[in-house]
């Protein structure tokens, strides 16, 4: 539970002015927990907005209010005016304020009551308030304990729930990864409350366009590698397989899990060129940790079976630097 949420509750008690942030390259998580909280806190009467530094996929437009989230890249003036006036700032699903560019130096000088509420390790102390939770699957897990913990449990209506379960089940992969007894009651609560469930799976794992089914049979059939001695798999995309497949933001997420579907896998890369950096995503099985090697050797970090980072440098500089690495931390076979 968040260490004097008793405070909170009560500067809460009168409408605030309320912004809520969260990282950039928003996934299901970002996106569910902040409407999912917005949605909560406008019903005690506050104003809320949401702000992202980057745009969301087009897959969560389903959700309630997405259209009035407000992207820092496209309109950082009108972002501006909304952190100036606000008097709580929660980061949701990040937590560190690097992780969201310029946005982040604004909200480090700006003065407020400041709230995080995230999962991922090794959390920076510049919250006043903080909700830390490396055992949760997801963010939106952690707002409905953070609503709960506020006493307002009956406030969780279906829309609310509908948000929420959008981050749950993708931070999980649809309940294969970060699960716990007391994730499924919240999962059981929300369906007996009416969330359809069903239908959210159709939104988000049944909508694939066809492009993309395509751009996933190329990555694993031209574009992936097995080293087998170190039980590591790779899929590289470059600059031109972005131009070939109109790749925008969104469509390769989720195809760095096809790797640990190999059982010789535990290690999975997935390493993308972008414009200005190359992007490195990891996945791993049980004990092997990628946040280290994300950490150690890429500027990243995230979960222990799932993080990210980057690299400054070629393409190609940055596999090798990966394929060095990786004896440090497995044993061949
Ligand atoms: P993904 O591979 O899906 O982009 O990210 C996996 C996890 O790693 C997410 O929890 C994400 O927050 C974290 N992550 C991804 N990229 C970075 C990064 O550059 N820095 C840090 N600190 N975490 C990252
Ligand atoms: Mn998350």
């Amino acid at each position: 539970m968040m260490e004097n949420i008793d405070k909170l509750k009560s500067y809460l008690e009168m409408p605030r002015e309320i912004l809520i942030v969260s990282h950039r390259n928003p996934d299901g998580d970002a996106i569910g927990s902040s409407l999912g909280l917005s949605l909560y806190l406008k019903k005690k009467r506050h104003n809320v907005k949401i702000i992202f530094p980057s745009e969301f996929p087009d897959t969560f437009n389903y959700l309630p209010q997405s259209d009035d989230i407000l992207i820092h890249d496209n309109e950082p003036d009108e972002c501006d005016k909304v952190l100036e006036k606000s008097e709580v700032i929660f980061c949701l699903d990040f937590n560190s304020l690097d992780r969201i560019d310029r946005l982040g130096e604004k909200i480090h000088e700006k003065s407020g009551v400041k709230v995080m509420i995230d999962h991922h390790i090794d959390p920076e102390p510049f919250p006043d308030y903080m909700l830390s939770d490396v055992s949760a699957s997801s963010t939106s897990e952690l707002v409905f304990d953070f609503i709960s913990d506020l006493g307002d449990q009956k406030s969780i209506d279906p829309l609310i729930g509908e948000c929420l379960y959008t981050g749950i089940i993708t931070d999980t992969g649809s309940f294969r990864f970060s699960t716990s007894a007391k994730l499924f009651r919240i999962v059981a609560h929300l369906k007996e409350i009416g969330v359809d469930d069903k239908r959210l799976q159709d939104y988000i794992f049944n909508s694939m366009p066809i492009k993309n089914m395509k751009l996933l049979g190329h990555c694993l059939n031209n574009r992936m590698e097995i080293l087998e001695d170190y039980g590591v798999g790779i899929i590289v995309l470059n600059k031109y397989d972005y131009q070939n497949f109109d790749i925008q933001r969104g469509d390769t997420e989720g195809i760095v899990n096809y790797l640990l579907m190999m059982r010789k896998v535990r290690l999975g890369a997935f390493i993308t060129q972008q414009p200005n950096i190359i992007k490195l995503s990891l996945r791993s099985k049980g004990d092997l940790s990628v946040q280290q090697i994300a950490r150690d050797h890429f500027k990243g970090g995230g979960h222990k079976n799932a993080s990210g980072g980057s690299f400054h440098g070629s393409l190609k500089a940055a596999i090798n630097k990966f394929k060095s690495v990786l004896p440090d931390y497995i044993d061949k076979y």
